[in-house]
């Protein structure tokens, strides 16, 4: 007979926005609460929120997740905060910094079970930093497509628009509290104002 596994593995949920990352993680995070194994969810401190949040998907489901800053230092904190847990969630990791490659595989290492979900592409469609190296390192990785919000194929872009059209280019990656909005597109729908 096998023995008890004691590797331990990083997950990646990822794709663009709208194609129920958060939803798939939450499915997973209840399957082994279900199975009596101690979770701990992370979100990064986008907006003004501290302490205590709820991860949320469009569906309405939810899952308690401790609020880290979106720094280095904070994401350095989460082995320590993750302390006996065997599975450690990180959602909305496009929002931390590259340490979390290092740390999700710290902890993957230490032996536990890693599920990362965030968004692997930037409004302009290139990689989104840190996903595209979780997913380099992950031993699973899932891309989940959304349907255009044009055309109906599958998506996997995030179109930003502000005031209902394509945003340029140089607009930074991270904008927090803006007044814009997104959709998800597939490639030939997906626009980058350049001029
Ligand atoms: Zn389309």
């Amino acid at each position: 007979m096998r023995a008890i596994r004691e590797n331990g593995w990083v997950e990646v949920i990822s794709g663009s926005m709208f194609s129920g990352k958060t939803e798939e993680l939450l499915r997973r995070l209840r399957r082994a609460e279900i199975a009596g194994q101690e979770v701990v969810a992370f979100t990064p401190a986008v907006d003004d929120r501290y302490g205590q949040a709820e991860l949320g998907s469009h569906a309405g489901h939810t899952w308690e997740a401790t609020v880290v800053d979106n720094t280095a230092e904070g994401v350095r904190s989460i082995p320590d905060r993750a302390d006996g847990a065997s599975v450690v969630a990180i959602d909305e990791a496009n929002f931390f910094p590259e340490e979390l490659v290092a740390v999700a595989n710290e902890l993957a290492t230490a032996g536990r079970r890693v599920i990362v979900s965030g968004t692997d592409q930037t409004y302009r469609g290139e990689p989104f930093e840190p996903l595209g190296q979780l997913m380099a390192t992950a031993e699973y990785v899932d891309k989940l497509r959304a349907i255009c919000a044009v055309c109906g194929e599958p998506a996997t872009r995030n179109q930003r628009l502000v005031d209902g059209e394509p945003a340029h280019v140089d607009e930074p990656t991270i904008v927090v509290g803006a007044e814009e909005s997104y959709e998800a597109r597939c490639r030939s729908c997906h626009e980058v104002r350049t001029d």
